[in-house]
């Protein structure tokens, strides 16, 4: 046991030493004003294991922005609570597109491509609203008792903040309503979406509630949220969808299944094993954080942690 924290905590430096050695920092979303403030050089990295021991390096336990790893848990509860109806309002299809498109959503007839993009997690939000009345009570209540976090919450500037600038949001939520695809008023549904979004948690926070996906479905207190084969299949959307446009390259860098956010948190799974979450706020073109990619490919790379 010794020798493995040993392990794990040189295995973690090496790759923060990796990942800061790169020039390339990226720029933090400034399209929600309230994060663009962020040091595209703050760094945290934490490593879950299916046995219960947590690794961290750098400021593993800051509190940021999720933003979309938030479409994660509004997922995963959603179909807990509502099973596979849910897929008739949302595919499961990599977009291709960026992560706030409205391309394909009118020839698609209002049904969006898969759950982690925008309008895709904005339907989520709408049925797990129908299903429990508090969609963003639901996720902050599952992060809280995942991580052991009373602390985690909705920073209410974050989302104030959002709602100011999201006409995009509104945009695809109204052209998704005017297709019949939301059962909620539009305004309820940004209002839970950006709240869960805007949840603060670190590294540490996120790893741990990452784990159910590692245990196959299985929380921390042991009791079961999803079947081993919706597991299996939450991860295996988050392999093709969980980072937009350049899920590809992700899974040709990293090789596990990942979801990212534009507060510049990653949350990537190594089923049967752990899970590990990166934050940097400088993103990339696509929206992913370029020190988080970064130090999970080094990861990765280094260990050969991979579902490949
Ligand atoms: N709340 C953000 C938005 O709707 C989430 C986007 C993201 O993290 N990719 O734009």
């Amino acid at each position: 046991r010794v020798d493995q924290d040993v392990e794990y905590g040189r295995l973690l430096r090496d790759v923060m030493a990796t990942a800061l050695a790169g020039e390339a920092r990226g720029r933090p979303a400034d399209y929600i004003p309230a994060l663009a403030a962020a040091d595209p050089s703050a760094f945290g990295m934490a490593l879950a294991t299916v046995d219960g021991a947590v690794f961290g390096v750098g400021e593993w336990e800051v509190p940021f922005s999720i933003q979309s790893v938030s479409k994660l848990f509004s997922l995963a509860l959603a179909l807990a609570e509502g099973g596979d109806g849910l897929w008739g309002g949302v595919g499961r299809e990599p977009s291709g597109n960026p992560f706030n498109s409205l391309v394909q959503l009118e020839s698609e007839q209002g049904i969006p491509r898969n759950p982690f993009i925008n309008a895709g997690a904005l339907v989520v939000t709408d049925r797990l609203l129908e299903l429990t009345g508090d969609a963003a009570g639901a996720v902050r209540d599952f992060l809280r008792a995942e991580s052991g976090n009373p602390a985690v919450g909705t920073d209410d500037a974050v989302a104030a903040s959002e709602a100011r600038h999201g006409h995009r949001n509104a945009a695809l939520a109204h052209f998704m309503a005017s297709f019949g695809n939301l059962r909620n008023p539009v305004g309820s549904v940004l209002a839970h979406y950006y709240a869960h979004c805007a949840i603060a948690a670190s590294c540490r926070d996120l790893a741990l509630a990452g784990l159910f996906l590692a245990r196959h479905g299985v929380r921390a207190d042991g009791s079961r949220l999803l079947s081993r084969s919706e597991a299996k299949r939450i991860n295996a959307v988050m392999l093709t969808c969980g980072t937009y446009d350049a899920a590809g390259d992700f899974a040709y860098r990293v090789g596990l299944p990942g979801k990212s956010g534009v507060g510049g948190g990653v949350l990537a799974v190594l089923p049967g094993r752990g899970s590990v979450c990166v934050w940097g706020p400088g993103l990339d073109a696509a929206g992913n954080s370029v020190l988080g990619v970064a130090a999970l490919d080094a990861l990765t790379t280094a260990t050969g942690w991979s579902v490949f």
